[in-house]
């Protein structure tokens, strides 16, 4: 079967899940094939990716945490990530 071709709001809406590794199989080779041809979702999802180890090192404190958290969504903001929602 041949994954339907998504945009680049749908692969944004798959990015965290994608991320923790929880999308299934369909929605994930769909994905996949949208980051080989997107080159403008691809340093999106690598920038991502890398904020996401960084908070994962951060995870012994909660506190600090939060913090970090809303420090990535910022800088998601910051990379034009979260405008496709508006
Ligand atoms: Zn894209």
């Amino acid at each position: 079967m041949t994954p339907s071709p998504i945009d680049c709001r749908t692969a944004a809406e798959r990015l965290w899940e994608y991320l923790d590794h929880e999308l299934p199989d369909g929605p994930l080779e769909e994905l996949e094939v949208h980051l080989r041809a997107c080159a403008e979702c691809t340093p999106h999802f690598a920038f991502a990716a890398r904020l996401l180890r960084d908070i994962r090192g951060a995870r012994s404190n909660d506190r600090q945490t939060e913090g970090i958290q809303s420090r990535v969504l910022g800088a998601l903001r910051a990379e034009g990530f979260m405008a496709a929602h508006s």
